[in-house]
């Protein structure tokens, strides 16, 4: 009973340590059939699912190819492996190798830690066994850019691990933790920017909770137009910390107006794919006050259509405009850029040249959250 209940608390709670190394999909979005490995420095062993092994040292090349359903690996050299299953261990825990893909225009990546190979239908699976803390870096500039001051990358560091740790399980069905591609984190592999790498490290193991302890939910965008929105008007899915906040500070050092026209035909199309049936032109108009706010849903002919709808629907730059009409076009007036729901990266940004700390940042986006170790923290029982 003790155990089933030990178990029971694990699966629903389960424990994180410091530095946990994830399997992360390689060129998950070409997926390719061959790929070639050169080690950086240090030296590397590759090892067939039999036992049966070869080192590789800095600057050989090995090529990897989808042969009849088995994985075959080449050196230069001319040793050959035909396998299931392959891994690539490093030497020295700290060595780094190059990866690349001739047969399309993916860009090479460095990385480090350790390779599994195995096919997968129709390709080739490259899981690339690293840290988190040495994945981090990389994720953080694909997705808060390279230049910025210290504080902005800590936040941006510490929302990025949050990620990280829990949505371990995103692709646990088909075998590892993370792809490298936007639907979860775009990874570019190893960097060199220093203020990034150092924001990194100073947070080492720093994620945002909740007041239950469970790992948030760490939404960003990238500009609110002056205020965030709530994930209950967004995604359907109320959450105590994304909730809507005025933001004064994203508004002072970048414009976040535009404006989109599109025809009164394509507007009515819209209403139409809604189950909206239109009568005349001044009837799909829907009433608002003029102003730029933040709306949730615009009323239109006694149907509520969410802002949502029309921003994915016109591929709109944000979920905050209003709705006016001329002689023959629907003309939407907005602000922001983005889903507008938990941190904004331009107010992030703003605050820190300001002298804010991440603190007060993660603080100020996510009212009512911690920062704590991941050691003290678990994921949500119902991620
Ligand atoms: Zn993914
Ligand atoms: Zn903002």
């Amino acid at each position: 009973m003790i155990r089933l209940t030990t178990c029971l608390f694990l699966f629903l709670f389960p424990l994180f340590v410091n530095g946990q190394e994830i399997s992360v999909r390689i060129f998950s979005k070409t997926k390719p059939s061959t790929f070639v490995f050169t080690p950086l420095d240090g030296a590397y062993k590759i090892i067939t699912q039999n036992g049966d092994n070869i080192i590789v040292k800095q600057g050989e090349t090995v090529v990897f190819s989808k042969y009849e359903n088995r994985v075959l690996f080449r050196t230069l050299a001319g040793v050959k492996g035909l396998t299931d299953t392959v891994r690539v261990i490093p030497l020295k825990g700290e060595n780094t190798f190059k990866i690349r893909q001739p047969a399309n225009g993916e860009l090479p990546k460095t990385l480090c830690g350790k390779v599994k190979v195995y096919i997968f239908p129709g390709s080739l699976m490259i899981l690339n066994i690293v840290d988190i803390e040495a994945y981090l870096p990389g994720a953080v500039r694909a997705e808060a850019g390279r230049k910025g001051p210290l504080e902005y990358f800590r936040t941006q560091a510490i929302i990025a691990r949050t990620y990280v740790y829990r949505h371990l399980n995103r692709h646990i069905l088909d075998g590892y933790n993370m792809c490298d591609d936007v639907h979860c984190q775009v990874y570019s592999g190893l960097i060199t920017e220093q203020p990034i790498i150092e924001a990194c490290k100073s947070t080492a193991g720093m994620v945002l909770v909740d007041s239950d302890t469970a790992l948030i939910i760490s939404a960003f965008h990238a500009n609110c137009g002056g205020e965030t929105a709530s994930s209950r008007d967004v995604w359907v899915m109320a959450e105590p910390y994304l909730i809507a906040v005025k933001d004064t500070f994203c508004t002072k050092y970048k414009p976040t107006l535009w404006q989109r026209k599109i025809t009164l035909g394509d507007w009515k199309k819209f209403l139409i794919s809604k189950g909206i049936t239109v009568k005349d032109t001044l009837s799909m108009i829907p009433v608002t006050s003029g102003k730029t706010v933040r709306v949730h849903d615009y009323l239109i002919l006694g149907i509520q259509v969410p802002a949502s709808e029309i921003r994915n629907y016109f591929s709109l730059k944000s979920t905050f405009f209003t709705i006016t009409k001329d002689d023959s076009n629907i003309i939407f007036t907005g602000r922001g850029y983005g889903h507008g729901v938990g941190l904004c990266q331009d107010g992030a940004m703003a605050m820190a040249l300001e002298g804010m700390s991440y603190k007060d940042i993660t603080r100020f986006y996510y009212p009512g959250t911690f920062i704590t170790s991941i050691k003290n923290a678990h994921a949500p029982a119902m991620p």
